[in-house]
Order: C-alpha cells, then sequence, then structure tokens
C-alpha cells in the first residue's frame, strides 16, 4: 500500500447543498495505491468484512495547522487503509521508530520509511458526536474541547444516504458552547460494503490526528462504553474483550494511537449505556443530544437506533415505552427473534425496568431473557478495570467524578463483566 497526503488551500468543490460550502481552512486530499499483494476485500479490526470503493478522499479542516507530524498523518491514512494492507506500507513521508513497531506488532505489516522523532502532546480533546454516550464523556471532562467528525459527499460515489444529517449534529455541537473543531471528511465513501462509514472505527479520528499537533493533543477521548470497550458491543457480541483490540490500551490500534502521541482514552469505557444515558439527560449539554442520523428536529423515533435508546431511555426514567414502532417494523422484528442481540446486557436492563414491556416490541425479547432488575443491577455501576486503563494524566479526573455520580461495582458485579457471554 502506497500512502500520500497532498494539500490544497482553498477548493474549487462545487457543493450539493448551501451548507456543504466550505468557508476557509484547509483540504488535505488522501490518496492510496494497492500493491499487488493488496486486495479490494478486507476486513475490519472487529472482524467486519468490508469492500472498497474508491482509492482517494479528502480532509477539510477548519484553518492550517501549524504543523503535522507526519506520525498524525500516517495514523490517520492508516484508519483508512489497514483493512486493505496485506503485507507493507510506504508512507510519503518519514514516520517514528514507534509508529512503524506499532503497525508491525499490532498488523504483522512492513510500515515506514522510518527516520521521524517521536511525538508528544498534551491536551485531551472529546472526539464528540453528540450522542448521549460522548455527552458523558464531555460531563467527565468539562474542559476539554470538542473534535466533531462531519460527512461530507465524495466527488466520485454517489450518496445513497441523503437521510443522514450530518449537518444538524455539526450544528448542534456548535451549540454546546464548547470549544470546538469541525474537520469535514468523504472518507466514509471509500467505504462501498457493508455501506459507507469508517474503514476502521478509529477513522473518526482522522481530523482530529491531523488537528493534534495545531490543538496540542497528547489524547483523544471516545464515547465507547463499557459494552464497546468490555462487552464486545456491536458487530462482535456476547463476550468478555480485554483484548478488544480496537480500544484496550495494549491492543493494536490504541498502541498505535500511543506511539503517535495522541493516547486513546475512554472516559465512559467502565459503565452502561444506562449510566451514560442518565448522566447525558442530567447535563447541561441535554438539549444538545441526538443519537439519530436522521432527524431534523428531533429524532426521528422510527429508526431501531431511537428505538434502541427509547428502550434504554425509558428504563433510566422508569416509564412506558413511548415508541410508534409497531412489531411489523423491520428494526422491530429481531426482538421477537431469541438471542443473543447486540447490545444485550441494555435489552436485559430495559426489559427488567419498563412497566408494560410485556405490550410492547420487546414483549418477546423479555420473556426470552428473563431478566430483573437485580439480574441487571451490575450495569447501574463502574467496572474499575476501565478507571485503571485512563492514562494517567486524565484518570483522577474521571475516577473522582465517577466515585462521586455513579459508584464503582463490587467483585460479584464486576465478575459479571468477566462471565459476560459464557453462561
Ligand atoms: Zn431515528
Amino acid at each position: 500500500m502506497r500512502v500520500s497526503w497532498t494539500s490544497e488551500r482553498t477548493s474549487e468543490r462545487t457543493p450539493e447543498r448551501s451548507s456543504d460550502r466550505f468557508s476557509g481552512g484547509a483540504v488535505r486530499h488522501l490518496t492510496f495505491r494497492l500493491d499487488p499483494e493488496d486486495g479490494i476485500t478486507g476486513h475490519c479490526a472487529d472482524g467486519q468484512p468490508l469492500k472498497m470503493a474508491t482509492n482517494s478522499c479528502r480532509v477539510e479542516l477548519p484553518r492550517e495547522p501549524r504543523e503535522v507530524h507526519p506520525d498524525l498523518e500516517a495514523l490517520a491514512a492508516w484508519t483508512v487503509v489497514a483493512p486493505w494492507t496485506r503485507r507493507a506500507v510506504v508512507f510519503d513521508r518519514p514516520i517514528s521508530a514507534e509508529l512503524a513497531g506499532a503497525i508491525h506488532d499490532g498488523w504483522g505489516i512492513e510500515a515506514g520509511p522510518v527516520g521521524a522523532p517521536p511525538r508528544s502532546g498534551r491536551r485531551l480533546a472529546i472526539s464528540y458526536s453528540g450522542g448521549a454516550d460522548s455527552v458523558a464523556a464531555a460531563a467527565m471532562l468539562p474542559d476539554a474541547p470538542f473534535v466533531h467528525f462531519q460527512r461530507v459527499s465524495h466527488p466520485r460515489v454517489p450518496n445513497r444516504w441523503t437521510h443522514y444529517r450530518s449537518d444538524v449534529l455539526a450544528k448542534l455541537a456548535a451549540r454546546t458552547g464548547r470549544e470546538l473543531t469541525v474537520v469535514r471528511s468523504d472518507l466514509e465513501f471509500t467505504l462501498a460494503e457493508p455501506r459507507p462509514g469508517y474503514p476502521e472505527h478509529h477513522a473518526v479520528a482522522a481530523g482530529a490526528l491531523l488537528m493534534a499537533d495545531e490543538l496540542d493533543l497528547g489524547g483523544l477521548a471516545f464515547g465507547y462504553e463499557l459494552g464497546s470497550r468490555w462487552l464486545g458491543g456491536d458487530r462482535y457480541l456476547l463476550r468478555y474483550t480485554p483484548d478488544n483490540p480496537m480500544w484496550a490500551p495494549h491492543g493494536a490500534w490504541g498502541r498505535a494511537f500511543a506511539a503517535a502521541g495522541v493516547h486513546i482514552v475512554l472516559p465512559v469505557g467502565g459503565v452502561s449505556e444506562a449510566v451514560t444515558m442518565r448522566l447525558a439527560l442530567d447535563s447541561p449539554l441535554k438539549e444538545c443530544v441526538r443519537w439519530c442520523l436522521r432527524g431534523v428536529d428531533g429524532p426521528c423515533g422510527t429508526c431501531g437506533k431511537c428505538l434502541y435508546k427509547e428502550l434504554i431511555q425509558a428504563a433510566v426514567e422508569r416509564r412506558p415505552l413511548r415508541t410508534a414502532v409497531g412489531p411489523d417494523r423491520p428494526v422491530a422484528r429481531k426482538w421477537s427473534e431469541p438471542p443473543p442481540y447486540g447490545g444485550q446486557e441494555m435489552i436485559e436492563y430495559g426489559c427488567a425496568r419498563i412497566p408494560g414491556i410485556e405490550d410492547t416490541v420487546f414483549a418477546k425479547a423479555a420473556e426470552f431473557l428473563g431478566a430483573t432488575e437485580a439480574s441487571t443491577a451490575w450495569l447501574d455501576r463502574c467496572y474499575p478495570p476501565a478507571i485503571e486503563e485512563i492514562p494517567e494524566p486524565w484518570r483522577a479526573t474521571v475516577r473522582d467524578f465517577v466515585a462521586a455520580e455513579v459508584g464503582f461495582m463490587n467483585d460479584d458485579e464486576a465478575r459479571r463483566v468477566e462471565t459476560w457471554g459464557l453462561s
């Protein structure tokens, strides 16, 4: 794999909508060329098969960064090209021996050329999506600036996802009043299948990495919670994952980010989505929370994500489920089939707490799972090892917040995490 970045001060693109217009700033173009052994099919770190759509993308930064260490450019590119690289990756500037070593150890890929000093930084920023998990992370770190990734169209790939309202999310991020850097990118369109999206989950950080010297970043906080960090989560479910290759500090990605001087920080990595929901709803940023990518004036209320988050919110607020989604809707169908489910711990939590669950689309799931308030009480507390893996400069802040607002799991509760998926 051969990777090159080129810069451009302003751009001559023709935006599709006025909200796509980008004023000023700096545009970085990434082009990658496959070697004979590389393929346009590959796998994300979570095991998902991926098919490439195109070999170029761009990242728009709000201003020209004073400098960009070559490790930052290389790692940003690596979040895009890793799935399709088989043997070696050649960057257009020499990288540090530290980053080359991390890529070699993590992926078995030769990375180079080598010849830059290692990089470091001091501040922690939050990769802010606007969802409940990142709002909860923001509540824990009240002084941390936000970096928000906004999807824009790709000039050579048709956008079949026009309902994805990335402009609405960017406006909500601006309304938080935090120091905010919005980076805009079409990198999700390098992915053809299963759908446009981040080739690796870490590609959401591509813009933050390119701005890391400008912002003096030594860490980047993500809103990945207990489920994603420790219980499998998402495409990769029902399994205790201390060595999670995406989010463990000692995993391939954790080491690569650390080598580039931008440590991955998971402030909410020890708490469930019930806790992040509660913290988000209690937060001063409550009005800016939005997990749905479809609605303009509010969440759409009809997509699978809205249904799942409504289950959690109703459980936290101890009220009946409010949804227009009926049992025949495709998004509701999986809840009448037997487990396992993605995010199953939260389905158990919701089914155990929502009055009248037996009259909702989750009736069958509730029956299958047989969860009770007692059997799901561990999901109201923090898993202590998640605090220990937060890098030292930010650990005490998070630990103090969690001690005051959440509390920690006892040994029996922690064992629920560590035996998840075994019974
Ligand atoms: Zn929705």
